[in-house]
């Protein structure tokens, strides 16, 4: 046996034991004739002690261990005389009497404990190392049990775990595909899913009723924060369902998970419902962060054409925010949100301010071109009290100004402590828009997917007015991150068609993309729809991650590399001229 017990477990209870425990070398301190060593595994860490005056060679050898060495070591559980209170087997010690070397480690590159780092580009060439630390561990773990809740509840709903195929055809709509050359098909590409959708589709015209999968989707995307080319979705899609039924199971999971996996109470009341159009206009996000107020204020009513400010009487949106409290902010911190707003992420033209005084009286960066009678109206629109600060973003593009003052109010629900990592606040985004706009394309895209139902009374719009239909989608939102995502689905192979039109295929071209979609919808396919989890976000928000990549054992970095692994690299030429590849020459 290489060991008895792990590095985590021993108590005062287990005083005189004979124990075998293995693992690495954490931290070892001489003292005198005495030899402290950390001994550590997954499950923790447990000190081990070595007497010179009991036995000289045996202390000597472990004299001689190093940082990450792994050891097996035989020993009698005593009380520590110094306990240490910070670890749960603080109050034990083992008197080793045997102690073997497994193998020996080269000095690692950064040490191996909790709060020590060396880099991200080092933690992730060494993440096998990374990985030993327990806080990086513990992240994993949490991912762990997070699988298993889902699996649990999802089981006892009657959800059954399908797996679909990961080389699949390539699809047009959507993000860039990763492809993958076949050699029994040369000149033919296999494309990795950007996600289950059309599959779990057609699992419902298997009479499934009930599929979800964990599933990883590719999308080879430019990696902006938080985005990995490979992630983990909770892939779920139910039968004879309306949007209803799908939003009250996977709210029943949410608070489920929160419970089990968190142990965080969302409480009985159903979560908020925020249509997308209100979203934007009170937050300008569709992933409004609800843990603070600070809603949006619209003001052209009463700035645009009341005063000789040329930039809000020329303007298509005015809105404002009021950060209570904010009144006595300095010069600099003014000009630091200013250039916050100004920078070239956020590209606002400026900001405008007005502090609410002690007195009551409101002084603007914009004051001398407004009289004190329009500055108290705004006042009170704001209902900005003594104190005060509002802030004011004003544009002409509605939407980009608002999504402008949105990054401004998380700036500011930031700065004012409002948006605690253990707070929690869930809603739902509902009745998005079907289409939205593309200028790089020059005509509508699906916003959600093309398989999307348009709200059943938007229908006869879709001729008409196709921008202003609106789609039975809906997004779970949670503390500002878009955690989950789905909608009711197209069934009715007609409909299926006339969205393609709608989104620019012509009939063959749709045919010759999801043709296999649409004749499948000919043979009988039930009403359905459902939602995709993101879950590495999802499991972040419950470790109170900033990134995604710390709850992912093998990460990919900012520029899609492995570091590790050192991928992607180059193919032996055998590789390629067995899938007949010719690289083109850089131009
Ligand atoms: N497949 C969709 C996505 O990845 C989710 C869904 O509609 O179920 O966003």
């Amino acid at each position: 046996m290489y060991r008895t017990r792990t590095c985590g477990e021993l108590r005062v209870s287990d005083v005189g034991d004979t124990v075998i425990l293995a693992g690495w070398v954490q931290k070892l301190r001489k003292m005198g004739g005495m030899t402290f060593v950390d001994l550590r595994d997954r499950y923790g860490i447990t000190q081990l002690v070595f007497n010179e005056e009991d036995n000289a060679q045996l202390c000597e050898k472990a004299n001689g261990l190093g940082r990450e060495y792994v050891i097996q070591v035989k020993g009698t559980v005593n009380e520590r005389y110094n306990k240490n209170p910070k670890l749960p087997t603080g109050e034990i010690e083992i008197i080793v009497s045997e102690l073997t070397l497994l193998n020996a480690s080269e000095v690692p590159p950064f040490t191996i404990e909790e709060n020590t780092d060396g880099g991200d580009d080092l933690r992730m060439k060494y993440r096998y190392l990374d990985l030993r630390r327990s806080n990086v561990r513990a992240n994993l773990e949490l991912r762990h049990r997070f699988c298993l809740a889902v699996r649990h509840f999802l089981d006892s709903k009657g959800f059954l775990e399908v797996e679909t195929p990961v080389l699949v055809g390539s699809t047009p709509e959507g993000a860039r595909d990763f492809i993958v050359p076949s050699r029994m098909n040369p000149g033919q590409f296999y494309a990795l899913p950007q996600s289950p959708q059309t599959l779990k589709q057609l699992l419902m015209v298997a009479g499934m009723d009930r599929y979800f999968q964990i599933v990883k989707c590719f999308r080879d995307e430019d990696l902006r924060a938080d985005r990995q080319p490979e992630f983990t979705q909770i892939d779920c899609e139910m039968s004879f369902v309306e949007q209803d039924d799908i939003i009250n199971t996977f709210e029943e999971m949410t608070k489920y998970l929160f419970r089990e996996v968190r142990g965080y109470d969302l409480g009985e009341a159903p979560f908020l419902r925020l249509s997308w159009h209100e979203a934007m206009k009170r937050f300008g996000s569709d992933k409004p962060d609800m843990r603070f107020g600070m809603e949006f204020v619209e003001l052209m009513d009463i700035l645009k054409g009341t005063g000789e400010f040329a930039v809000f009487n020329e303007a298509a949106y005015i809105g404002g925010i009021c950060a209570k409290g904010c009144a006595n902010y300095t010069r600099k911190q003014l000009d630091e949100l200013t250039n916050f707003v100004k920078s070239p992420q956020i590209g606002a033209k400026g900001l405008v301010y007005a502090r609410v005084q002690e007195d009551g009286i409101v002084k603007s960066s914009v004051d001398r071109f407004y009289s004190p009678e329009v500055l108290n109206l705004l006042k009170d629109t704001m209902q900005a009290e003594a104190g005060d600060l509002i802030l004011i973003i004003s544009g002409d593009n509605a939407m980009k100004a608002r999504k402008q003052l949105c990054e401004l109010r998380l700036l500011m629900g930031e700065r004012l402590g409002l948006r605690d990592k253990n707070k929690f606040a869930l809603l739902w985004v509902v009745d998005f828009p079907m289409f939205e706009w593309s200028d790089e394309e020059q005509r509508l895209m699906a916003m959600h997917h093309p398989f999307t139902a348009p709200k059943p009374c938007d229908v006869s719009k879709l001729d008409t007015d196709p921008a202003s239909v609106l789609a039975d989608a809906y997004d779970m939102v949670c503390n500002g991150v878009e955690v989950g995502g789905g909608s009711i689905r197209i069934h009715d192979a007609v409909l299926q068609a006339k969205i393609f039109e709608v989104l620019g295929f012509t009939p063959e071209r749709a045919q010759e993309q999801f043709g296999f979609l649409m004749n499948a919808f000919k043979f009988g396919a039930p009403p359905h729809g459902g939602l995709a989890y993101g879950l590495d976000r999802w499991v972040s928000l419950f470790a109170g991650l900033d990134s995604i990549r710390d709850c992912i054992a093998f990460p990919k970095n900012n520029s899609g590399r492995d570091v590790m692994l050192d991928a992607p690299s180059v193919v032996d030429q055998k590789q390629l001229d067995e899938l007949q590849l010719l690289i083109a020459p850089k131009s």
